[in-house]
C-alpha cells in the first residue's frame, strides 16, 4: 500500500475470500495493527476462528504432488472475525462492492464484485496459472464449476485472481472459454 502512495493506517476492512490458511494467515495483524475489521462468508467462518477444521479437499490425481507441497504451508493462528457475510451483502466500499457467494472450493468461498468498476475478485474458485482455469483443491469440485460459471457470467473487465496475475483484456471472453469448453472445468470422476 505504501508502494502505491496509500496509507495502511485507512485499512477498515479485510474481506477474507475462504478459510483457506494461505488466504488469512496475516489477518488479524493487520487489522490489530489498523484498527480494521474481519469478514468472511459465515459458513468458512468456524474454520477461520480456529474453531473447526477445514475439510480436505477432494483431489484429482495431478493435484497430488502439489498438495503434498500445498499442506506444507504452516497453519494459520486462529482468527477473528467481525462480521458474517452472505451472497448478495454489499461491504460498504467500491462503491457498490458486493458479495457472489461462490462455493466448492470452500463451503464458504466468495468472490467480490465490484459492479461499478467492473472488477471482480475471485478469490481460489478461479486462477490464472498460464490461463484461466478452475481453482486447484475443490472440496466439491462440482459445486466449483457451477460457481465458476456464475462468477463468469458477471463479465467483469478486471478480474483479480488469488493464484495469478490479474486479467485486465479480454477477460470475459477468456472467462466465457474456459467455462463452456475448456477440459481444465469438466468434472472429472474417479
Ligand atoms: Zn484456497
Amino acid at each position: 500500500m505504501r508502494g502505491l502512495g496509500l496509507d495502511p493506517g485507512r485499512i477498515g476492512r479485510i474481506v477474507i475470500t475462504h478459510g483457506h490458511c494461505d488466504h488469512y494467515g496475516a489477518a488479524q495483524e493487520l487489522a490489530d495493527r489498523h484498527g480494521a475489521e474481519i469478514l468472511a462468508h459465515g459458513l468458512d467462518a468456524a474454520v477461520i476462528r480456529g474453531e473447526e477444521v477445514i475439510a480436505d479437499p477432494v483431489l484429482l490425481e495431478w493435484e497430488r504432488p502439489l498438495w503434498e507441497h500445498a499442506r506444507a504451508v504452516p497453519a494459520a493462528p486462529p482468527t477473528r472475525v467481525d462480521h458474517e457475510l452472505a451472497d448478495g451483502d454489499e461491504l460498504g466500499f467500491g462503491p457498490g462492492a458486493r458479495v457472489v457467494h461462490a462455493p466448492g472450493h470452500t463451503p464458504g468461498s466468495i468472490g467480490i464484485h465490484l459492479p461499478r468498476h467492473g472488477v471482480l475478485f475471485t478469490g481460489d474458485c478461479v486462477a490464472r496459472v498460464d490461463r484461466v482455469m478452475l481453482g486447484v483443491f475443490n472440496i466439491d469440485r462440482a459445486q466449483a464449476v457451477a460457481s465458476f460459471r456464475r462468477l463468469a457470467a458477471l463479465e467483469p473487465a478486471t478480474v483479480c485472481f488469488g493464484q495469478g496475475d490479474p486479467l485486465t483484456a479480454d477477460a470475459p471472453a477468456l472467462l466465457r472459454a474456459s467455462a463452456d469448453g475448456d477440459s481444465g472445468l469438466q468434472v472429472e470422476h474417479g
